[in-house]
């Protein structure tokens, strides 16, 4: 029997205003104080994403390095920022992610929240983020149904790292089979929470894993209820 649902934070809950390109553009600009065509950016983005979730994939059943602390400064360097990697890198990690500003609420989260909530369903966030994650749904007005907001890097360990979901599920004393993850990252998400046996569903918005027929995939979040 399901207790406990928990959700990804970025791309599932809400997500950068009005893409993440969009986003990337606006913030370097901000912070490192060049322009970047949305085309450049995207070719930048799509090759470090692939180049991470390989990395995280890897570190599913060991203890690695925290596979996403890099990622902001390998963007500056492949757009031949030239000034200091590692300051450019650190100020554009923080604009980015820490101000809930750059992001919007999905339309379906309240609903979603609200049910599951009315269904007696514990409710958590296990998120690769940093810890100011908290503000994004105090911002968002959702804070009031999460159980908790664990951190990866409050934990030290990321998803797909079983570890963080055991974490997760010791705070609430439960088994893995007791408990949904729901999130957009096939690595991070799917397959972390499947391996240590909670139910995996992977939020699919925008139709792109359409061709996977071998995971678990919901459109809307309000889908989740489906499970319960
Ligand atoms: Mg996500």
């Amino acid at each position: 029997m399901i207790k406990a649902v928990f959700f990804d934070a970025i791309d599932t809950l809400f997500g950068p205003y009005p893409d993440k390109i969009g986003m990337y553009c606006r913030v370097i600009k901000k912070t490192a104080g060049f322009d970047v065509s949305p085309d450049k950016m995207k070719q930048v983005w799509d090759k470090i994403v692939i180049n991470t979730e390989e990395k995280a994939a890897r570190m599913m059943s060991e203890n690695g390095d925290l596979a996403w602390d890099g990622f902001n400064q390998k963007i500056l360097e492949l757009l031949d920022y030239q000034g200091d990697l590692k300051t450019a890198g650190k100020k554009l990690l923080y604009e980015a992610w820490s101000n809930p500003e750059n992001f919007v609420l999905y339309d379906d989260v309240i609903d979603t929240l609200v049910d599951l909530e009315n269904k007696g369903i514990i409710i958590a966030c296990v998120s690769n983020e940093k810890s100011q994650l908290n503000n994004f749904f105090v911002h968002f007005a959702i804070d009031k149904y999460f159980k908790f907001i664990m951190t990866s890097e409050e934990e030290g360990v990321e998803k797909p790292n079983p570890k963080i979901f055991k974490h997760a599920l010791n705070r609430l004393n439960l088994e893995p089979k007791e408990a949904i993850h729901v999130g957009d990252s096939l690595i991070s998400d799917y397959y972390g929470a499947e391996h240590l046996g909670l139910k995996a569903i992977l939020i699919d918005r925008d139709d792109k894993f359409r061709d996977n027929k071998k995971v678990e995939k919901i459109q809307n979040l309000t889908e989740v209820l489906k499970y319960i």
